[in-house]
């Protein structure tokens, strides 16, 4: 049976990924040997490395003055590297999930942090606006796509300083201007390739204003000093991003994946506004993430979750829970995922609204 794969990270993957990183497992460009098992420093893998990042700045417009590296530490480890590096004092930060919320509780052991508002109150369940940032903090922090609550922030916001934000879970969805940014970081394992590999994208100049120490792995500048290759890089999950990005590219880049994203969301939250049975968490229209799509029951047939999720499941549905901090249903609909897949949830939801 087909699998319709609804998880939230990792996730699913072009096939086009896959099926690259199946032949390079066995015999990689041609070496006769695993990607798993060429040295990083081999000219084969330096190639794969130098065209992952130039895809990554062709792709997001990346303007002249900012490197693109692949860390390791996950997301997790840029909530503190951000504030290392670049707070010299006082940051300001946007509180809208609990990764937000992880990445002020970093920010707090290196300065002040200026909390300029939170979702808190309503379990994140809407994004705050008209917040006002001061202008003498070194940076906005901002969590663009909040993957556990499924709230979206799509447009970059405009304030009077540098963004640094977490894209984790929307990167390559859409186009963002860059310019705005002092840094962009992204886990690898939604909208890239599998866990294992950390993006970022730094601007250049906003670096080396800080005055602590900064030790050697967590400094950015090592890492663009040695592009990436000061210590052994995560070599297979870096080769399984250049296949997505080389997808991306084949597939008409952020705009047409931002097309696709728009009419996937479209077909999902239209259903959960019409099915009696269920209904959407995020009640703001303008804050539903494309990415990940929350909803639950109506509470007059709350009764019915479980024999929803064992009925999506023989459908061969795949990844629906929801978070444990929301509850119910939670369907990711990640660059990868095809229009297909959203359709057959959206029949699956019909098809059980007609049998109650
Ligand atoms: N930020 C966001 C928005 C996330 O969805 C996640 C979870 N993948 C993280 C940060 C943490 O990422 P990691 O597990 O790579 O540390």
């Amino acid at each position: 049976m087909k699998k319709h794969n609804f998880y939230a990270g990792p996730s699913i993957l072009p096939e086009f990924t896959k099926e690259k990183v199946a032949e390079a497992a066995m015999n990689f460009a041609g070496t006769g040997l695993s990607v798993m098992e060429v040295s990083h420093r081999s000219k084969e893998f330096v190639a794969v490395m130098d065209e992952a990042i130039a895809l990554v700045k062709e792709l997001l417009k990346v303007p002249e003055g900012y490197s693109v590296l692949f860390l390791q530490g996950g997301a997790s480890t840029q909530f503190l590297m951000a504030p290392y590096n670049l707070m010299k004092g006082k940051a300001a930060y946007l509180n809208t999930g609990s990764w937000s919320s992880k990445a002020i509780k970093e920010a707090k052991l290196f300065g002040e942090v200026v909390e300029v508002a939170s979702s808190k109150d309503a379990n994140f369940n809407y994004i705050p606006k008209n917040y006002e940032v001061p202008a003498d903090v070194d940076y906005l922090h901002y969590t663009s796509n909040n993957t556990i609550f499924g709230t979206e922030i799509l447009e970059d916001p405009e304030v009077p300083v540098q963004l640094v934000a977490d894209m984790s879970s929307d990167i390559f969805s859409r186009p963002i201007d860059v310019s705005k940014y002092g840094l962009i970081y992204a886990g690898a394992q939604k909208n890239l390739g599998p866990s294992g590999t950390t993006l970022v994208i730094v601007r250049d100049a906003a670096l080396g204003k800080v005055e602590r120490p900064i030790p050697t792995m967590l400094n950015y500048q090592t890492h663009i000093d040695k592009e990436s290759m000061f210590n052994t890089p995560s070599t297979l999950p870096v080769f399984a991003c250049l296949q997505t990005l080389k997808w991306l590219k084949e597939n008409g880049g952020v705009e047409e994946m931002q097309k696709v994203n728009i009419a996937k969301a479209k077909l999902l939250y239209d259903e959960l506004d019409r099915n009696k049975l269920f209904e959407p968490n995020i009640k703001a229209k303008e804050d539903r993430s494309l990415m990940n799509i929350t909803f639950i029951m109506n509470p007059a047939f709350a009764e019915l979750e479980k024999e929803f999720l064992e009925f999506a499941t023989s459908k061969g549905m795949v990844g629906l829970k929801g978070h444990r901090s929301v509850g119910g249903f939670r369907a990711s609909t990640y660059n990868a995922m095809p229009v297909e897949s959203v359709q057959a949830l959206v029949d699956a939801m019909k098809e059980f609204e007609s049998k109650h």
